[in-house]
Protein backbone atom coordinates (compact mmCIF):
# COMPACT_ATOMS: atom_id res chain seq x y z
CA UNK A 1 0.00 0.00 0.00
CA UNK A 2 1.30 3.57 -0.75
CA UNK A 3 2.66 4.98 2.16
CA UNK A 4 1.48 9.15 1.99
CA UNK A 5 4.63 10.80 3.64
CA UNK A 6 4.67 14.13 5.11
CA UNK A 7 8.14 16.02 4.76
CA UNK A 8 9.39 17.46 7.35
CA UNK A 9 12.38 19.49 7.68
CA UNK A 10 13.72 19.20 11.18
CA UNK A 11 14.31 22.96 12.74
CA UNK A 12 14.38 21.67 16.15
CA UNK A 13 13.32 18.25 18.00
CA UNK A 14 10.08 19.72 19.60
CA UNK A 15 9.11 21.15 16.24
CA UNK A 16 10.00 18.29 14.05
CA UNK A 17 8.17 15.94 16.53
CA UNK A 18 4.65 18.04 16.87
CA UNK A 19 4.92 18.33 12.94
CA UNK A 20 4.83 14.55 13.01
CA UNK A 21 1.74 14.91 15.46
CA UNK A 22 -0.18 17.11 13.63
CA UNK A 23 0.95 14.72 10.37
CA UNK A 24 -0.73 11.88 12.29
CA UNK A 25 -3.91 13.66 13.18
CA UNK A 26 -4.22 14.81 9.04
CA UNK A 27 -3.48 10.76 8.50
CA UNK A 28 -0.36 10.59 7.36
CA UNK A 29 1.12 7.02 7.18
CA UNK A 30 4.79 8.23 7.47
CA UNK A 31 7.04 11.01 8.43
CA UNK A 32 10.23 11.73 6.59
CA UNK A 33 12.42 13.97 8.84
CA UNK A 34 14.85 15.92 6.90
CA UNK A 35 17.60 16.99 9.41
CA UNK A 36 20.10 18.41 7.05
CA UNK A 37 20.03 21.53 9.35
CA UNK A 38 18.84 20.20 12.81
CA UNK A 39 21.88 18.81 14.52
CA UNK A 40 25.65 18.19 14.69
CA UNK A 41 24.62 16.36 18.08
CA UNK A 42 23.85 12.50 16.73
CA UNK A 43 22.16 11.85 20.03
CA UNK A 44 19.87 14.42 18.36
CA UNK A 45 18.80 12.18 16.20
CA UNK A 46 18.54 8.81 17.85
CA UNK A 47 15.87 10.77 20.26
CA UNK A 48 13.63 12.28 17.48
CA UNK A 49 13.41 8.49 15.99
CA UNK A 50 12.75 7.19 19.51
CA UNK A 51 9.72 9.98 20.25
CA UNK A 52 8.21 10.09 16.57
CA UNK A 53 4.62 9.82 16.61
CA UNK A 54 4.56 8.02 13.20
CA UNK A 55 7.01 5.47 11.81
CA UNK A 56 10.01 7.61 9.87
CA UNK A 57 12.37 7.72 7.12
CA UNK A 58 15.24 9.60 8.01
CA UNK A 59 17.19 11.91 5.25
CA UNK A 60 20.17 14.31 5.65
CA UNK A 61 19.99 15.91 2.40
CA UNK A 62 23.70 17.21 0.81
CA UNK A 63 23.55 20.27 -0.94
CA UNK A 64 25.33 19.08 -3.61
CA UNK A 65 22.01 17.03 -4.21
CA UNK A 66 19.43 19.74 -3.38
CA UNK A 67 19.64 19.42 0.38
CA UNK A 68 20.94 21.99 3.00
CA UNK A 69 23.32 19.72 4.49
CA UNK A 70 26.87 21.61 3.97
CA UNK A 71 28.79 19.76 6.21
CA UNK A 72 31.81 16.44 6.19
CA UNK A 73 30.36 13.60 5.23
CA UNK A 74 31.83 12.06 8.29
CA UNK A 75 29.40 14.05 10.38
CA UNK A 76 26.66 13.29 8.23
CA UNK A 77 27.50 9.56 8.80
CA UNK A 78 27.44 9.29 12.17
CA UNK A 79 23.69 11.44 12.47
CA UNK A 80 22.55 8.36 9.84
CA UNK A 81 24.13 5.63 11.70
CA UNK A 82 22.26 7.07 14.97
CA UNK A 83 19.40 7.07 13.57
CA UNK A 84 19.22 3.44 14.43
CA UNK A 85 20.70 3.12 17.40
CA UNK A 86 17.76 2.86 19.56
CA UNK A 87 15.02 0.69 20.41
CA UNK A 88 12.79 1.84 17.94
CA UNK A 89 14.43 1.98 14.35
CA UNK A 90 13.84 4.58 11.61
CA UNK A 91 11.87 2.66 8.76
CA UNK A 92 14.41 3.86 6.14
CA UNK A 93 17.10 5.92 5.82
CA UNK A 94 17.51 7.51 2.62
CA UNK A 95 21.12 8.19 0.71
CA UNK A 96 22.03 9.63 -2.93
CA UNK A 97 22.61 6.94 -4.98
CA UNK A 98 25.69 9.12 -5.88
CA UNK A 99 26.88 8.71 -2.43
CA UNK A 100 26.93 5.46 -2.21
CA UNK A 101 28.65 4.32 -5.22
CA UNK A 102 31.47 7.19 -4.68
CA UNK A 103 32.26 5.81 -0.94
CA UNK A 104 33.04 2.12 0.16
CA UNK A 105 33.22 3.45 3.69
CA UNK A 106 30.04 5.18 3.88
CA UNK A 107 28.84 1.91 2.13
CA UNK A 108 30.26 -0.62 4.95
CA UNK A 109 29.19 1.82 7.91
CA UNK A 110 25.57 2.47 6.30
CA UNK A 111 25.20 -1.53 5.84
CA UNK A 112 25.46 -1.95 9.87
CA UNK A 113 22.53 -0.65 10.55
CA UNK A 114 20.33 -1.44 7.62
CA UNK A 115 18.53 -4.59 7.11
CA UNK A 116 20.61 -6.90 4.40
CA UNK A 117 18.33 -9.33 2.90
CA UNK A 118 21.13 -12.20 3.04
CA UNK A 119 22.21 -11.48 6.09
CA UNK A 120 19.98 -11.69 9.41
CA UNK A 121 19.81 -8.58 11.86
CA UNK A 122 18.07 -7.35 14.75
CA UNK A 123 16.91 -4.28 12.40
CA UNK A 124 14.53 -3.53 9.80
CA UNK A 125 15.42 -0.29 8.53
CA UNK A 126 15.67 -0.38 4.69
CA UNK A 127 17.93 1.57 2.33
CA UNK A 128 16.29 4.17 0.19
CA UNK A 129 18.54 5.01 -2.66
CA UNK A 130 17.50 8.50 -4.34
CA UNK A 131 18.26 10.92 -7.12
CA UNK A 132 17.07 14.11 -7.51
CA UNK A 133 17.62 16.60 -10.47
CA UNK A 134 15.24 20.14 -9.80
CA UNK A 135 16.05 21.44 -13.30
CA UNK A 136 14.74 18.33 -15.75
CA UNK A 137 14.72 14.71 -16.27
CA UNK A 138 18.37 13.36 -16.33
CA UNK A 139 19.23 11.85 -19.41
CA UNK A 140 20.89 8.56 -17.40
CA UNK A 141 17.82 8.72 -15.62
CA UNK A 142 17.12 4.72 -16.58
CA UNK A 143 21.12 3.91 -16.13
CA UNK A 144 20.48 5.36 -12.32
CA UNK A 145 17.10 2.98 -11.47
CA UNK A 146 18.71 0.39 -12.85
CA UNK A 147 22.36 1.15 -10.41
CA UNK A 148 19.77 1.12 -7.29
CA UNK A 149 17.74 -2.24 -8.28
CA UNK A 150 21.09 -4.23 -8.61
CA UNK A 151 22.48 -2.78 -5.24
CA UNK A 152 21.40 -5.59 -2.92
CA UNK A 153 20.91 -3.46 -0.27
CA UNK A 154 19.23 -0.97 -1.73
CA UNK A 155 15.30 -1.74 -0.42
CA UNK A 156 13.60 1.41 -2.46
CA UNK A 157 13.94 3.09 -5.51
CA UNK A 158 13.76 6.46 -5.60
CA UNK A 159 13.91 9.34 -8.36
CA UNK A 160 12.74 12.48 -8.79
CA UNK A 161 13.17 15.50 -11.25
CA UNK A 162 11.88 18.33 -12.71
CA UNK A 163 8.83 17.79 -15.24
CA UNK A 164 9.19 19.56 -18.59
CA UNK A 165 5.41 18.90 -18.86
CA UNK A 166 2.57 16.41 -18.21
CA UNK A 167 3.51 13.60 -19.87
CA UNK A 168 6.79 13.40 -17.88
CA UNK A 169 4.06 12.16 -15.15
CA UNK A 170 3.42 9.25 -17.70
CA UNK A 171 7.27 7.95 -17.90
CA UNK A 172 6.77 7.84 -13.31
CA UNK A 173 4.18 5.65 -13.56
CA UNK A 174 5.49 3.07 -15.94
CA UNK A 175 9.17 3.62 -13.72
CA UNK A 176 6.72 2.58 -10.45
CA UNK A 177 5.35 -0.26 -12.89
CA UNK A 178 8.11 -1.96 -14.22
CA UNK A 179 10.79 -2.36 -11.12
CA UNK A 180 11.12 -5.47 -8.91
CA UNK A 181 12.19 -3.38 -6.06
CA UNK A 182 9.68 -0.59 -4.19
CA UNK A 183 9.85 2.45 -6.11
CA UNK A 184 9.10 5.85 -5.97
CA UNK A 185 9.14 8.19 -8.98
CA UNK A 186 7.85 11.85 -8.82
CA UNK A 187 7.93 14.83 -10.81
CA UNK A 188 8.60 17.50 -9.41
CA UNK A 189 6.81 21.08 -10.19
CA UNK A 190 4.26 22.74 -11.33
CA UNK A 191 3.56 19.86 -14.06
CA UNK A 192 4.54 17.05 -11.28
CA UNK A 193 1.09 17.10 -9.25
CA UNK A 194 -0.23 14.18 -11.40
CA UNK A 195 2.70 11.96 -10.13
CA UNK A 196 2.28 12.61 -6.48
CA UNK A 197 -1.54 11.88 -6.30
CA UNK A 198 -1.77 8.78 -8.76
CA UNK A 199 1.15 7.17 -7.39
CA UNK A 200 -1.30 5.10 -5.19
CA UNK A 201 -2.96 4.35 -8.05
CA UNK A 202 0.34 2.76 -10.40
CA UNK A 203 1.10 0.98 -6.35
CA UNK A 204 4.55 3.59 -6.19
CA UNK A 205 5.98 2.94 -2.26
CA UNK A 206 5.07 6.16 -1.06
CA UNK A 207 4.08 10.07 -2.03
CA UNK A 208 5.54 13.26 -0.44
CA UNK A 209 2.79 16.02 0.86
CA UNK A 210 3.87 18.89 2.87
CA UNK A 211 2.08 19.80 6.35
CA UNK A 212 -0.76 22.10 5.51
CA UNK A 213 0.67 25.44 5.87
CA UNK A 214 4.40 24.79 5.68
CA UNK A 215 6.73 24.94 2.38
CA UNK A 216 7.45 21.07 2.15
CA UNK A 217 10.31 19.88 1.06
CA UNK A 218 10.45 20.10 -2.92
CA UNK A 219 8.46 22.30 -5.46
CA UNK A 220 4.89 21.31 -5.95
CA UNK A 221 4.18 19.13 -3.19
CA UNK A 222 0.51 19.14 -2.10
CA UNK A 223 -0.07 19.19 1.45
CA UNK A 224 -1.70 16.05 3.36
CA UNK A 225 -4.93 17.79 4.00
CA UNK A 226 -5.33 18.51 0.11
CA UNK A 227 -4.19 14.88 -0.46
CA UNK A 228 -6.90 13.42 1.63
CA UNK A 229 -9.57 16.13 0.94
CA UNK A 230 -9.26 17.24 -2.04
CA UNK A 231 -7.74 14.46 -4.44
CA UNK A 232 -9.60 11.56 -2.36
CA UNK A 233 -6.35 9.72 -1.51
CA UNK A 234 -8.33 6.76 0.39
CA UNK A 235 -10.76 6.20 -2.61
CA UNK A 236 -7.72 6.22 -4.94
CA UNK A 237 -7.14 3.09 -6.58
CA UNK A 238 -5.43 0.91 -9.51
CA UNK A 239 -8.55 1.55 -11.67
CA UNK A 240 -9.58 4.97 -10.45
CA UNK A 241 -10.81 6.66 -13.93
CA UNK A 242 -8.29 10.48 -13.90
CA UNK A 243 -10.40 13.26 -15.12
CA UNK A 244 -8.78 17.03 -14.88
CA UNK A 245 -9.28 20.94 -16.50
CA UNK A 246 -6.62 21.66 -18.37
CA UNK A 247 -5.57 25.48 -18.97
CA UNK A 248 -3.20 27.36 -18.71
CA UNK A 249 -2.51 28.65 -16.16
CA UNK A 250 -4.99 26.44 -14.09
CA UNK A 251 -3.85 26.83 -10.50
CA UNK A 252 -6.67 28.77 -9.48
CA UNK A 253 -9.17 26.55 -11.16
CA UNK A 254 -12.49 25.67 -8.45
CA UNK A 255 -13.33 23.07 -10.88
CA UNK A 256 -11.22 19.69 -9.29
CA UNK A 257 -12.61 21.18 -5.67
CA UNK A 258 -16.23 20.91 -7.98
CA UNK A 259 -15.71 18.01 -9.35
CA UNK A 260 -13.39 15.44 -6.82
CA UNK A 261 -16.24 16.70 -4.04
CA UNK A 262 -18.79 15.52 -6.89
CA UNK A 263 -17.31 12.14 -7.21
CA UNK A 264 -17.30 11.62 -2.92
CA UNK A 265 -20.43 12.50 -3.13
CA UNK A 266 -21.76 10.35 -6.16
CA UNK A 267 -19.80 7.58 -5.23
CA UNK A 268 -17.91 7.22 -8.09
CA UNK A 269 -14.48 6.19 -8.85
CA UNK A 270 -12.90 8.95 -9.83
CA UNK A 271 -10.31 11.55 -9.38
CA UNK A 272 -9.96 14.94 -10.64
CA UNK A 273 -6.51 17.22 -11.12
CA UNK A 274 -5.47 20.04 -12.46
CA UNK A 275 -3.60 19.87 -16.17
CA UNK A 276 -1.67 22.87 -16.96
CA UNK A 277 -0.85 22.87 -20.97
CA UNK A 278 1.06 25.53 -22.34
CA UNK A 279 -0.91 28.00 -24.81
CA UNK A 280 0.44 26.52 -28.16
CA UNK A 281 -1.76 23.67 -29.80
CA UNK A 282 1.17 21.78 -30.05
CA UNK A 283 1.63 21.21 -26.83
CA UNK A 284 -2.10 20.67 -26.42
CA UNK A 285 -2.03 17.63 -28.71
CA UNK A 286 1.49 15.83 -27.45
CA UNK A 287 -0.14 15.90 -23.81
CA UNK A 288 -3.14 14.80 -24.34
CA UNK A 289 -2.51 12.06 -27.27
CA UNK A 290 0.47 10.65 -24.37
CA UNK A 291 -2.41 11.10 -21.68
CA UNK A 292 -5.07 9.40 -23.90
CA UNK A 293 -2.29 7.04 -24.74
CA UNK A 294 -1.71 5.12 -21.59
CA UNK A 295 -3.77 2.41 -20.78
CA UNK A 296 -3.39 1.72 -17.87
CA UNK A 297 -4.22 5.39 -16.47
CA UNK A 298 -7.73 5.31 -17.34
CA UNK A 299 -8.04 9.07 -18.51
CA UNK A 300 -11.91 9.74 -18.97
CA UNK A 301 -11.60 13.46 -20.07
CA UNK A 302 -11.56 17.16 -19.30
CA UNK A 303 -13.30 20.21 -18.75
CA UNK A 304 -10.93 22.13 -20.89
CA UNK A 305 -10.72 26.35 -20.71
CA UNK A 306 -8.48 28.77 -21.39
CA UNK A 307 -6.63 29.14 -24.00
CA UNK A 308 -7.51 25.72 -25.01
CA UNK A 309 -11.12 25.63 -26.22
CA UNK A 310 -10.43 26.15 -30.14
CA UNK A 311 -7.09 23.75 -29.44
CA UNK A 312 -9.64 20.66 -28.27
CA UNK A 313 -12.29 21.26 -31.15
CA UNK A 314 -9.68 21.20 -33.21
CA UNK A 315 -7.80 18.08 -31.60
CA UNK A 316 -11.12 16.05 -32.05
CA UNK A 317 -11.46 16.88 -35.66
CA UNK A 318 -7.70 15.90 -36.39
CA UNK A 319 -8.01 12.80 -34.36
CA UNK A 320 -11.31 11.55 -36.43
CA UNK A 321 -9.56 12.96 -39.71
CA UNK A 322 -6.82 10.39 -39.16
CA UNK A 323 -8.72 7.52 -38.65
CA UNK A 324 -9.47 7.54 -35.39
CA UNK A 325 -12.69 7.14 -33.59
CA UNK A 326 -14.52 10.20 -32.09
CA UNK A 327 -17.17 13.01 -32.65
CA UNK A 328 -17.46 16.92 -32.06
CA UNK A 329 -21.06 18.56 -30.76
CA UNK A 330 -22.68 20.58 -33.87
CA UNK A 331 -23.34 23.28 -31.33
CA UNK A 332 -19.74 23.22 -30.15
CA UNK A 333 -18.71 23.00 -33.64
CA UNK A 334 -20.63 26.48 -34.66
CA UNK A 335 -19.38 27.95 -31.67
CA UNK A 336 -15.94 27.21 -32.75
CA UNK A 337 -14.87 26.48 -28.89
CA UNK A 338 -15.56 23.27 -26.76
CA UNK A 339 -15.27 22.93 -23.10
CA UNK A 340 -15.38 19.58 -22.57
CA UNK A 341 -13.53 16.49 -23.73
CA UNK A 342 -14.46 12.56 -22.97
CA UNK A 343 -13.06 9.83 -23.84
CA UNK A 344 -16.43 7.05 -24.39
CA UNK A 345 -15.83 4.03 -22.67
CA UNK A 346 -15.49 2.22 -25.98
CA UNK A 347 -11.91 4.61 -26.50
CA UNK A 348 -14.00 7.22 -28.83
CA UNK A 349 -13.58 10.79 -28.47
CA UNK A 350 -16.56 13.26 -27.63
CA UNK A 351 -16.05 17.00 -27.45
CA UNK A 352 -19.16 19.53 -26.68
CA UNK A 353 -19.45 22.75 -25.15
CA UNK A 354 -21.13 22.97 -21.52
CA UNK A 355 -21.32 26.46 -20.88
CA UNK A 356 -24.20 27.31 -23.09
CA UNK A 357 -25.92 24.32 -21.84
CA UNK A 358 -25.14 26.00 -18.57
CA UNK A 359 -26.42 29.27 -19.40
CA UNK A 360 -29.87 27.56 -20.69
CA UNK A 361 -30.10 25.37 -17.68
CA UNK A 362 -30.01 28.29 -15.11
CA UNK A 363 -31.90 30.52 -17.03
CA UNK A 364 -34.62 27.63 -18.04
CA UNK A 365 -34.86 26.83 -14.48
CA UNK A 366 -35.08 30.11 -13.58
CA UNK A 367 -38.10 30.66 -15.48
CA UNK A 368 -39.44 27.83 -14.70
CA UNK A 369 -39.36 26.20 -18.14
CA UNK A 370 -38.10 23.54 -20.86
CA UNK A 371 -35.09 24.93 -23.44
CA UNK A 372 -38.25 24.52 -26.23
CA UNK A 373 -40.04 27.77 -24.15
CA UNK A 374 -37.44 29.78 -25.13
CA UNK A 375 -38.74 30.23 -28.49
CA UNK A 376 -40.03 34.06 -29.09
CA UNK A 377 -38.07 35.63 -25.94
CA UNK A 378 -36.75 38.30 -26.27
CA UNK A 379 -33.03 38.26 -24.86
CA UNK A 380 -30.32 40.61 -24.99
CA UNK A 381 -26.93 39.67 -24.80
CA UNK A 382 -24.27 42.41 -23.27
CA UNK A 383 -20.68 41.99 -24.72
CA UNK A 384 -19.80 39.29 -27.82
CA UNK A 385 -16.52 37.59 -26.38
CA UNK A 386 -15.92 33.95 -25.90
CA UNK A 387 -19.22 33.42 -23.05
CA UNK A 388 -21.18 35.82 -24.70
CA UNK A 389 -20.23 33.52 -27.73
CA UNK A 390 -21.58 30.08 -26.21
CA UNK A 391 -24.83 32.39 -25.08
CA UNK A 392 -26.03 33.44 -27.87
CA UNK A 393 -25.70 30.21 -30.11
CA UNK A 394 -27.29 28.38 -27.21
CA UNK A 395 -30.21 30.47 -26.85
CA UNK A 396 -30.47 31.50 -30.80
CA UNK A 397 -30.60 27.81 -31.12
CA UNK A 398 -33.50 26.78 -29.19
CA UNK A 399 -35.36 30.61 -31.39
CA UNK A 400 -34.82 33.13 -29.06
CA UNK A 401 -34.65 36.64 -30.87
CA UNK A 402 -31.30 37.46 -29.70
CA UNK A 403 -29.82 41.31 -29.82
CA UNK A 404 -26.07 41.56 -29.34
CA UNK A 405 -24.91 44.74 -27.45
CA UNK A 406 -21.57 45.18 -27.40
CA UNK A 407 -18.48 48.28 -27.05
CA UNK A 408 -17.46 47.32 -30.57
CA UNK A 409 -19.92 46.93 -32.49
CA UNK A 410 -18.31 44.90 -35.87
CA UNK A 411 -17.62 42.20 -32.97
CA UNK A 412 -21.23 42.14 -31.87
CA UNK A 413 -22.38 42.18 -35.51
CA UNK A 414 -19.79 39.06 -36.66
CA UNK A 415 -21.76 37.38 -33.71
CA UNK A 416 -25.37 38.11 -34.73
CA UNK A 417 -24.45 37.37 -38.15
CA UNK A 418 -22.91 34.00 -36.74
CA UNK A 419 -26.04 32.74 -35.44
CA UNK A 420 -28.68 34.95 -36.57
CA UNK A 421 -28.95 37.62 -34.20
CA UNK A 422 -29.69 41.44 -34.00
CA UNK A 423 -25.99 43.58 -33.14
CA UNK A 424 -26.34 46.82 -31.80
CA UNK A 425 -23.81 49.32 -30.13
CA UNK A 426 -23.61 49.21 -25.91
CA UNK A 427 -25.05 52.86 -26.07
CA UNK A 428 -28.34 51.39 -27.67
CA UNK A 429 -29.21 49.01 -24.34
CA UNK A 430 -31.10 52.00 -22.74
CA UNK A 431 -34.17 51.75 -25.60
CA UNK A 432 -33.85 47.85 -25.19
CA UNK A 433 -37.21 46.01 -24.30
CA UNK A 434 -36.04 42.17 -23.60
CA UNK A 435 -37.65 40.10 -21.20
CA UNK A 436 -33.79 38.56 -20.45
CA UNK A 437 -30.85 40.35 -20.01
CA UNK A 438 -27.49 38.34 -19.60
CA UNK A 439 -24.22 39.93 -19.61
CA UNK A 440 -21.33 38.64 -20.41
CA UNK A 441 -18.94 41.24 -20.24
CA UNK A 442 -16.33 41.37 -17.33
CA UNK A 443 -18.02 44.54 -15.99
CA UNK A 444 -18.94 44.21 -12.04
CA UNK A 445 -16.33 41.24 -11.40
CA UNK A 446 -14.33 41.00 -8.19
CA UNK A 447 -12.69 43.73 -7.35
CA UNK A 448 -14.44 46.19 -9.50
CA UNK A 449 -17.86 45.02 -7.72
CA UNK A 450 -19.62 48.25 -7.59
CA UNK A 451 -19.59 48.67 -11.49
CA UNK A 452 -22.79 47.08 -14.04
CA UNK A 453 -23.23 46.89 -17.49
CA UNK A 454 -27.27 48.37 -16.75
CA UNK A 455 -27.79 51.63 -14.92
CA UNK A 456 -31.03 50.17 -13.69
CA UNK A 457 -30.13 52.09 -10.04
CA UNK A 458 -29.75 55.51 -11.45
CA UNK A 459 -33.36 57.51 -11.64
CA UNK A 460 -32.52 59.55 -15.06
CA UNK A 461 -31.81 56.22 -16.84
CA UNK A 462 -34.23 55.98 -19.32
CA UNK A 463 -34.36 51.76 -19.00
CA UNK A 464 -35.08 51.50 -15.73
CA UNK A 465 -38.46 51.68 -15.87
CA UNK A 466 -38.73 48.76 -17.80
CA UNK A 467 -36.88 46.26 -15.03
CA UNK A 468 -39.34 44.56 -12.90
CA UNK A 469 -41.37 41.32 -12.17
CA UNK A 470 -41.42 39.66 -15.71
CA UNK A 471 -38.21 40.59 -16.46
CA UNK A 472 -35.15 38.02 -16.19
CA UNK A 473 -31.63 39.25 -15.14
CA UNK A 474 -28.92 36.78 -15.86
CA UNK A 475 -25.17 37.66 -14.97
CA UNK A 476 -22.39 35.29 -16.34
CA UNK A 477 -19.57 36.74 -13.75
CA UNK A 478 -19.79 34.97 -10.42
CA UNK A 479 -17.29 36.66 -8.13
CA UNK A 480 -18.97 38.34 -6.67
CA UNK A 481 -21.63 35.93 -6.79
CA UNK A 482 -24.56 39.06 -6.46
CA UNK A 483 -23.01 41.51 -8.92
CA UNK A 484 -24.39 44.97 -8.38
CA UNK A 485 -26.04 44.57 -11.81
CA UNK A 486 -27.96 41.63 -9.86
CA UNK A 487 -28.53 43.46 -6.78
CA UNK A 488 -30.29 46.41 -8.38
CA UNK A 489 -31.97 43.72 -10.43
CA UNK A 490 -33.61 42.27 -7.65
CA UNK A 491 -34.07 45.65 -5.63
CA UNK A 492 -36.16 46.54 -8.71
CA UNK A 493 -38.22 43.02 -8.80
CA UNK A 494 -37.02 41.02 -11.29
CA UNK A 495 -35.91 37.28 -11.58
CA UNK A 496 -32.33 37.34 -11.10
CA UNK A 497 -29.51 34.41 -11.78
CA UNK A 498 -26.23 34.44 -11.00
CA UNK A 499 -23.27 33.36 -12.78
CA UNK A 500 -22.53 30.85 -10.38
CA UNK A 501 -24.86 28.98 -11.66
CA UNK A 502 -23.71 28.83 -15.06
CA UNK A 503 -20.68 27.51 -13.41
CA UNK A 504 -22.28 24.79 -11.63
CA UNK A 505 -24.10 23.82 -14.35
CA UNK A 506 -21.86 23.71 -17.07
CA UNK A 507 -19.67 21.27 -14.50
CA UNK A 508 -23.05 19.19 -14.36
CA UNK A 509 -23.15 18.80 -17.68
CA UNK A 510 -19.60 17.37 -17.38
CA UNK A 511 -19.98 15.45 -14.31
CA UNK A 512 -22.95 13.48 -16.15
CA UNK A 513 -21.64 13.10 -19.30
CA UNK A 514 -18.52 11.50 -17.43
CA UNK A 515 -19.83 9.32 -14.75
CA UNK A 516 -23.61 8.45 -16.43
CA UNK A 517 -24.73 9.59 -12.67
CA UNK A 518 -27.09 12.25 -12.08
CA UNK A 519 -24.83 15.20 -10.41
CA UNK A 520 -24.97 16.57 -6.85
CA UNK A 521 -25.93 20.04 -7.80
CA UNK A 522 -26.15 20.78 -4.14
CA UNK A 523 -22.08 19.93 -3.45
CA UNK A 524 -21.52 21.14 -6.50
CA UNK A 525 -22.71 24.96 -5.09
CA UNK A 526 -21.82 24.28 -1.86
CA UNK A 527 -18.11 23.96 -2.83
CA UNK A 528 -18.00 26.87 -4.92
CA UNK A 529 -20.13 29.27 -2.71
CA UNK A 530 -17.38 28.09 0.03
CA UNK A 531 -14.44 28.84 -2.29
CA UNK A 532 -15.71 32.10 -3.30
CA UNK A 533 -16.18 33.02 0.28
CA UNK A 534 -12.13 32.25 1.01
CA UNK A 535 -11.58 34.18 -2.41
CA UNK A 536 -13.11 37.36 -1.90
CA UNK A 537 -11.73 37.66 1.57
CA UNK A 538 -8.71 37.29 0.27
CA UNK A 539 -7.86 33.75 1.24
P1 LIG B 1 -13.90 38.08 -23.40
O1 LIG B 1 -13.85 37.07 -24.48
O2 LIG B 1 -12.67 38.85 -23.09
O3 LIG B 1 -15.05 39.14 -23.78
C1 LIG B 1 -15.32 40.24 -22.96
C2 LIG B 1 -16.46 41.05 -23.55
O4 LIG B 1 -16.76 42.07 -22.61
C3 LIG B 1 -16.13 41.73 -24.86
O5 LIG B 1 -17.26 41.74 -25.67
C4 LIG B 1 -15.75 43.14 -24.42
O6 LIG B 1 -16.06 44.15 -25.37
C5 LIG B 1 -16.64 43.35 -23.23
N1 LIG B 1 -16.04 44.29 -22.28
C6 LIG B 1 -14.94 44.08 -21.53
N2 LIG B 1 -14.70 45.15 -20.76
C7 LIG B 1 -15.67 46.06 -21.05
C8 LIG B 1 -15.96 47.37 -20.58
N3 LIG B 1 -15.21 47.94 -19.66
N4 LIG B 1 -17.02 48.01 -21.10
C9 LIG B 1 -17.79 47.43 -22.03
N5 LIG B 1 -17.57 46.19 -22.52
C10 LIG B 1 -16.52 45.51 -22.02
O7 LIG B 1 -14.37 37.45 -22.03
P2 LIG B 1 -15.31 36.17 -21.81
O8 LIG B 1 -14.51 34.95 -21.77
O9 LIG B 1 -16.43 36.27 -22.78
O10 LIG B 1 -15.82 36.42 -20.32
C11 LIG B 1 -16.75 37.46 -20.03
C12 LIG B 1 -17.38 37.22 -18.66
O11 LIG B 1 -18.12 36.02 -18.65
C13 LIG B 1 -16.37 37.11 -17.52
O12 LIG B 1 -16.66 38.11 -16.60
C14 LIG B 1 -16.59 35.77 -16.88
O13 LIG B 1 -16.68 35.89 -15.47
C15 LIG B 1 -17.93 35.35 -17.41
N6 LIG B 1 -17.96 33.89 -17.63
C16 LIG B 1 -18.71 33.14 -16.79
C17 LIG B 1 -18.78 31.78 -16.95
C18 LIG B 1 -19.61 30.96 -15.99
O14 LIG B 1 -19.56 29.73 -16.02
N7 LIG B 1 -20.41 31.58 -15.15
C19 LIG B 1 -18.09 31.14 -17.98
C20 LIG B 1 -17.32 31.94 -18.86
C21 LIG B 1 -17.28 33.31 -18.67
P3 LIG B 1 -15.14 44.43 -26.66
O15 LIG B 1 -15.55 43.41 -27.66
O16 LIG B 1 -15.50 45.81 -27.05
O17 LIG B 1 -13.73 44.29 -26.20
Amino acid sequence: MTQLTAAITVHSLEQALGAAVRAKELGADLVEYRIDTFTDDPDDVTELVQRSALPCIITCRPVWEGGAYDGDEQTRLSLLEHAGVGVRKPVYIDLELLAWQKSANLRQKISLVVDDPGRPRETDTGLILSSHDFERRPSDLLRKVREMGEASLCRVIKVAWHARSLRDNLEAFELVGQQVKPTVALCMGEYGLASRVLAKKFGAMLTFASIDGDAGTAPGQPTVGEMKGLYRWDAINSQTRVFGVIGYPVGHSMSPAIHNAGFGAAGVDGVYLPMPIPPEYEHFKATVSSWLGMKGLHFGGASVTIPHKENLLRFVKEHCGSGGRGEVEELAERIGAANTLHVREDGSLYACNTDYAGALDAVCDGLSIQREGLSGRRVAVIGAGGAARAVVAGFAHYGALVTVYNRTLEKAEALGERFGAEAKALGDLSASEAEVYINCTPIGMHPEVDASPIDISDERSAIRNHFGPGVVVFDTIYNPVKTKLLRDAAGAGCVTISGTEMFVRQAAAQFELWTGEAAPLGVFRGVLNEKLKRTSNGL
